[in-house]
């Protein structure tokens, strides 16, 4: 079965780096990602943009608009990218300046979506702040992806990266489509309401375990640690809504589609895998005819 990766990075972020040496024990580099592409069938990854102006500063609230993919020289062709959003610099920065060069990014082809890192930065995915930005996802019919749920970084602030808080921009903004990353764990049934009332409304299933090789393979043998995730799915009971994701570097792919996959009914692998993110992510059809 193809892959595609729905949510993964490809950042040169501290917190990544010492996660890859540290705790997912994996090659956090283009060869290394190449590696475990090939190993697990994924012929593409979406690369969630995110950088940071100084060392280990992520949320920076300098980080340049937009964020993108900076890990060593060269991206790898088959990984595409939802450039992320400094809301800080759109509130006292040059708003207009800003948010032309955020317009010029989206056109370009490998630029599939956009990142907004809620609980990160401390705004609500309602607040007038992204208001412009939901304009340009409109125009461009691009999806927004929020991070959802229990943040990477002790900096984050909870009530901005509830799932909830999507309902409402859901429903003022039907002329976009939105992801909830990490199915907003762990408030995965609030989620699974959320996508199921609203039909712009998707979600991704990254991030839910980090560890290495060994951690993700034990989790398998304590099911207490996955049902809940199970749950919220079945509750949803509509399978056009979940993506594939990893959150690579946090884990290593192939062991983690092993896990996901056990979550996820064999019936809808097919779309829970691949099709979902064609249809979420319009512009990758055109980058798979590019890679063949
Ligand atoms: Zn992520």
């Amino acid at each position: 079965m193809k892959i595609i990766d729905a949510h993964m990075h490809f950042s040169n972020l501290e917190s990544f780096k010492y996660t890859a040496d540290n705790i997912s024990k994996l090659d956090y580099s283009a060869r290394g990602l190449k590696k475990e592409f090939r190993d697990s069938n994924v012929i593409l990854g979406v690369g969630m943009g995110v950088t940071e102006a100084e060392r280990g500063s992520f949320p920076c609230a300098k980080a340049e608009n937009p964020m993108g993919l900076d890990l060593g020289t060269r991206t790898p062709a088959n990984v595409a990218c939802c450039v992320g959003i400094n809301p800080v610099q759109l509130e006292y920065g040059n708003r207009d300046k800003i948010l032309s060069v955020i317009e010029k990014t989206l056109k370009r082809k490998n630029i599939v979506g956009i990142k907004i890192y809620a609980g990160y930065y401390h705004f609500y995915v309602y607040d007038n702040i992204y208001e412009p930005v939901y304009e340009l996802a409109a125009q461009y019919k691009l999806p927004v992806v929020f991070h959802g749920g229990d943040p990477y970084s002790e900096k984050a602030l909870l009530k901005y990266s509830h799932p909830l808080a999507v309902d409402e921009l859901a429903m003022m903004h039907r002329d976009v489509n939105f992801v909830i990353a990490h199915m907003g764990n762990p408030w995965v049934m609030d989620t699974a309401n959320v996508v199921l009332k609203n039909e712009n409304v998707f979600t991704d299933m990254s991030g839910l375990f980090v560890g290495d090789k060994i951690q993700i393979q034990s989790i398998l043998q304590e099911p207490l640690q996955y049902q809940y995730l199970k749950t919220a799915m079945l509750f949803t009971s509509n399978f056009d809504k979940y993506l594939f994701g990893t959150d690579w570097p946090l884990a290593p792919i192939k062991p983690y589609a092993n896990l996901i996959k056990q979550i996820v009914p064999e019936k809808h692998y097919e779309k829970v895998f691949y099709n979902n993110a064609l249809n979420v992510f319009p512009k990758i059809k055109a980058l798979l005819g590019d890679i063949r």
